[in-house]
């Protein structure tokens, strides 16, 4: 049976007031909270599909990304290993390369190798202009306020920190990255993990309750508090629902976090 949607619960948005809790620092997951879910899914993931063959004709022979073809090798050796069943590879033939690059696609792998080759063919698509990124609409301004307020902004993303920079120099409304001073990626540790927000915290010269983690996602804010972090999930147009969690500040918009 489906779910009764009116007697679902409609999270209340709340505006948070930074300086009332002595809060200097602001952590931000980028999709579902500054960025669509959409956006990663229908415009990120099939421009590099749709660019990894062109784009490979053209730089095969560049170092970086030889490196990356040799870690799909080692991966492709792997998943044959593994009784899984990719497409042939062969590192001197492009079209082989090509069919085990979307074949990893297909499976939603994070390997480093397609990640890396993934953020180059974003590079290349952002620098040309045939790629831009999207943020909501408040939060170029949130930002600039914050910055202009003080207070240091970091970015906690699972995407690689090259494809973090990438979206925020390249947004419609052009290049925000100044009011950015952090940026984090998993290298530093799973989202899920309150050790990867006491790290983050520390690089960030900050004990955690001076620090506000804002995300999408239950599981991530979970840890966040773990670790001692203020938290707040952030409600968008095309999240999925998260769980209840008692007494969690809910924001709808950038725009409801003030110093
Ligand atoms: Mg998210």
């Amino acid at each position: 049976m489906l779910p009764n949607p009116s007697r679902e619960t409609v999270p209340i948005s709340m505006t948070v007031k930074l300086s009332a809790q002595n809060i200097r620092g602001l952590l931000l997951d980028i999709e579902g909270t500054t960025t669509p879910i959409a956006f990663v899914y229908e415009v990120l993931f099939p421009f590099a599909r749709a660019h990894v063959s062109e784009y490979l004709s053209r730089h095969l022979t560049d170092d970086d990304v030889r490196l990356d073809v040799g870690r799909l090798r080692e991966e492709h050796a792997k998943d044959v290993a593994d009784g899984l069943s990719p497409p042939p590879f062969q590192s001197s033939e492009l079209p082989s390369i090509v069919g085990y690059v979307h074949w990893l696609m297909n499976c939603d792998r994070k390997s480093t190798g397609l990640k890396s080759l993934q953020g180059k063919i974003w590079e290349a698509g952002y620098r040309a202009g045939t790629l831009r990124s999207e943020v909501f609409p408040d939060v170029p301004a949130a930002l600039e306020r914050w910055h202009n307020d003080g207070l240091q902004v970091a970015i906690f993303s699972s995407g690689s920190v090259l494809a973090q920079q990438l979206l925020f120099a390249h947004t419609a409304g052009g290049d925000v990255t100044q009011f950015i001073d952090a940026y984090f990626d998993t290298t530093i540790g799973p989202k899920n993990d309150p050790d990867s927000y006491r790290r983050i915290c520390s690089e960030l010269h900050f004990n955690p309750e001076q620090v506000l983690f804002i995300t999408d996602v239950s599981t991530e804010l979970e840890a966040a508090i773990k670790a001692g972090l203020h938290s707040a999930l952030c409600v968008r147009p095309g999240n999925p629902p998260q769980p209840k969690m008692n007494e969690q500040l809910i924001i709808r918009s950038l725009d409801d976090v003030k110093d």
